[in-house]
């Protein structure tokens, strides 16, 4: 098999219901694999299976993919997508607003990737991709909650790059900028037009761009890249 050939793979993606996920789970239906979407609301579009789970609860973690093998077989292609923002400067930042946010982003993150890896190991294939994103690596003011969980995802990609590189499975992040989706539509139209004003394409970025580069990031062609950071940015992070 050439390395441009890439076999159906089972493929499980959290926070698959809606904005970047959504279009994710897409990508994916459409190129023929078999796909699994987990969230709190648990739907699902035609041609995916949908499962409910807060992905902060290890416990409905591994029941979703226990219901989510039983029909697609082992988890090939993850994608620790599901995210949320509590966003406020550190002095009104509360224990609450920090602890939610690390619990759905990175401790959740951590649940799937963990629920995922030992399947891969014993496949010998794997591919883990994490939804980073931009501030992750260059900052964000109001965003420290958010900014350091996305931050840890790059730790957490080069550590299972390191653990897991041998037995077929790489690791990666991809670090979307400002993508159009219910997590963006709430900024005010002054901090859109600011955002704008440092994005050197000059537009927001739509969630297909973002379903392109992680459907890459599972194929075969990309076999050789683990622990990577891939922007999609349109520029903002300038390789961040
Ligand atoms: P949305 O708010 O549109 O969607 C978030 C998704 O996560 C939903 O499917 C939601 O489903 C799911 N989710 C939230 N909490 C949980 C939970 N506890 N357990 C399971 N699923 C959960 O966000 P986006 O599509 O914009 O963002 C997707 C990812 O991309 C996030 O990780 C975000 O941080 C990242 N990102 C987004 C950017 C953007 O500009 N939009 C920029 C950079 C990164 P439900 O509510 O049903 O649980």
């Amino acid at each position: 098999m050439t390395v441009s050939e890439t076999p159906l793979r089972s493929v499980l993606v959290t926070g698959g219901n809606r904005g970047i996920g959504l279009a994710i789970v897409e990508r994916f239906v459409a190129d023929g694999h078999r796909v699994a979407a987990l969230s709190r609301g648990g739907d699902a579009p035609s041609g995916a299976l949908g499962f409910a789970c807060d992905v902060s609860d290890a416990a409905q973690v591994d029941a979703a993919f226990k219901a989510a093998e039983a029909e697609h077989g082992p988890v090939e292609v993850l994608v620790a997508n599901a995210g949320i923002t509590k966003d406020t400067l550190i002095l009104r930042m509360s224990e609450a607003d920090w602890a939610s946010v690390l619990d759905v982003n990175l401790t959740g993150s951590f649940h799937v990737a963990k629920r995922a890896a030992r399947s891969m190991i014993r496949g010998r294939f794997g591919r883990i991709i994490f939804t980073g994103s931009v501030v992750g690596l260059y900052g964000s003011a109001g965003q420290v909650n958010y900014s350091a969980s996305k931050a840890a995802l790059v730790g957490m990609a080069r550590s299972l790059t390191r653990e897991l590189g041998g037995r077929g499975v790489t690791a990666n992040v991809v670090a979307p900028g400002f993508i159009e989706t219910d997590m963006t539509a709430g900024l005010g139209e002054d901090m859109i037009a600011k955002y704008l004003a440092s994005i050197p394409v000059g537009r927001l970025g739509q969630v297909d761009e973002v379903a392109a580069a992680v459907a890459y990031l599972a194929s075969n062609e990309a076999s050789y890249i683990s622990g990577a950071v891939i922007p999609v940015d349109g520029g903002l992070g300038m390789g961040h």
